[in-house]
């Protein structure tokens, strides 16, 4: 028989539902369900007085309220959050993994598009990128065409991506903050998977002029277009078809090649997570994370509120003082903004997340962090920076997926694996996404939109090695073009909702 609950660490006084249980049900000798349990929700394993402790992961994740029974189901009402742990004096480099203690990849090369500078492209995309959203419409339109009538006559281009964002004008372009949402559109212009060809589409009278985003060499007639430059409709299509047709032509030339792990950057990311991310998807993800880093790819994971109570662990990871400060840097500023808002980590999780078993966001932490694996952390990066270095880096960002997404695409990733258990088509044009479920019934619900199930982690048919070697392989097939994963075969994809926590006039 097939086990009932997943218990992680040997002092958990919890253990979560591998499915649903109803009140009664003998769990173990010792064991009974006290009241119906849903799957993935977490039981006690002993009693537990009230303002005790209860631990997941090994871990608090919050004091009892009330007294619980040994065999009650204990849900978010049941636990107080404990305080955020201090970002002062935090210890770095106490739990750096050696470099051979990583598992060793079967593969260590994949087929991609070698750039001059940075990672290799996985694909081989014209991307049009607007400065400003009022030239969204025309730009989408002009894409839409362009993919039917131009496209065809290049069959090495695998795509056209109208790239709008929400930012550009109305905006307060001065403000300190503002230079997160400029530099992402000025590091998405220079995507990898873009080949170096640089179009940019702006109106004509917006706050972010062509300067912000590009240096003055690049700000030429073959690069940027301005739609005020042009009389009427008829004129703005044909002046973006011919720009796009020249660039076209250039990008058709180039060709995949076998290139070393090096030139490869994947960012990790999950979303609508259940009590079952942590035990399966994102532990996988994270033993593909390690394969990765062992064989030379950078691997990039983000989600400030996320990881935020389980800093500790991370800082433990990073491997000097400077990338421990800049850990705390990122992780100072994100309390104070969300204090300025007015709210606390306890925004999130998400009504899906407590459906699915999450009770706060420590118990989110615990396993939303396991998808980093255990490699060292070498930098940690502000929103929308590019990494200088190999390895696993952190790289701070909002854990909303619609943004979290973007901000890593203005980084320079080549694909992103997606780790969920509540399911989302979420997708990017410009890198594909993996996406990987945390349970089977999620798999056989959504049997064509989800790549990869890790449930038979949870029921103890499949090791995490098992599923973080298949994830692997998914990764090198995807980015070696050999794959399409569920949301590019659907052109599924989300906007490009980059961050901006400044203001907006
Ligand atoms: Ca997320």
């Amino acid at each position: 028989m097939a086990r009932l609950y997943v218990k992680i660490k040997e002092k958990d006084n919890v253990a979560v539902a591998v499915q649903d249980i109803k009140a009664g049900t003998r769990i173990t000798e010792d064991l009974t369900a006290n009241q119906d349990i849903p799957q993935a929700h977490k039981i006690a394993l002993c009693d537990i007085s009230a303002g005790k402790e209860i631990i997941r992961y090994g871990v608090v994740l919050g004091y009892a309220i009330h007294e619980i029974r040994k065999g009650d189901w204990i849900n978010e009402h049941m636990l107080e959050l404990p305080e955020s742990p201090s970002l002062d004096h935090l210890e770095y480099g106490t739990n750096l993994v050696e470099m051979e203690n990583l598992p060793m990849p079967k593969r260590t090369t994949w087929m991609g598009y070698r750039n001059q500078t940075g990672p290799a492209g996985t694909r081989n995309l014209l991307g049009i990128v607007t400065t400003v959203q009022c030239a969204a419409g025309v730009l989408q339109v002009a894409v839409e065409q362009m993919k039917k009538e131009l496209l065809p006559k290049y069959p090495n281009v695998d795509d056209i991506v109208a790239v709008t964002h929400p930012y550009g004008c109305g905006v307060a372009i001065h403000a300190p903050l503002a230079e997160i949402p400029i530099r992402a559109i000025t590091n998405i212009i220079r995507h990898p998977n873009f080949g170096g060809e640089i179009m940019v589409v702006g109106l004509g009278c917006e706050k972010l002029t062509y300067s912000y985003v590009l240096p003055q060499e690049d700000i030429t007639k073959e690069n940027v277009l301005t739609l005020q430059d042009y009389a009427g409709h008829d004129a703005m299509m044909q002046a973006i078809f011919e720009m796009a047709e020249k660039k076209l032509q250039k990008l058709n030339k180039r060709h995949r090649e076998e290139l070393p792990l090096s030139e490869l950057l994947i960012g990790m990311q999950c979303g609508g997570s259940d009590a079952f991310s942590g035990i399966s998807a994102n532990p996988s993800a994270g033993y593909a994370a390690d394969l990765l880093v062992r064989g030379g790819a950078t691997v990039m994971f983000s989600e400030v509120t996320e990881v935020r109570d389980g800093v500790q662990m991370l800082a433990a990871r990073c491997v000097d003082a400077h990338t421990r400060d800049r850990l705390v840097e990122e992780m100072k500023w994100y309390d104070k903004y969300l204090a300025e808002g007015g709210v606390g980590r306890d925004a999130n999780p998400t009504p899906g997340n407590k459906a699915g078993g999450l009770s706060n966001i420590v118990e989110k932490a615990m396993g939303s962090i396991a998808k980093s694996g255990s490699s060292p952390i070498v930098e940690v990066l502000s929103p929308a920076e590019k990494p200088t270095k190999h390895g696993l880096i952190y790289a701070a960002t909002p854990a909303s997926d619609i943004v979290c997404g973007p901000s890593q695409v203005a980084s320079g990733i080549g694909l992103q694996v997606f780790m969920t258990g509540r399911g989302t088509p979420y997708g990017l044009a410009i890198s594909p996404v993996i996406k990987v479920c945390s349970r089977k019934e999620m798999k056989a619900h959504w049997f064509d939109l989800i790549d990869i199930s890790a449930g038979a982690v949870v029921t103890g048919e499949a090791t995490i090695q098992d599923v973080g070697e298949e994830i692997f392989d998914m990764i090198l097939d995807v980015a070696s073009g050999l794959k399409k994963p569920y949301s590019d075969q659907y052109g599924f994809h989300n906007d490009m909702c980059i961050f901006n926590p400044a203001p907006i006039t």
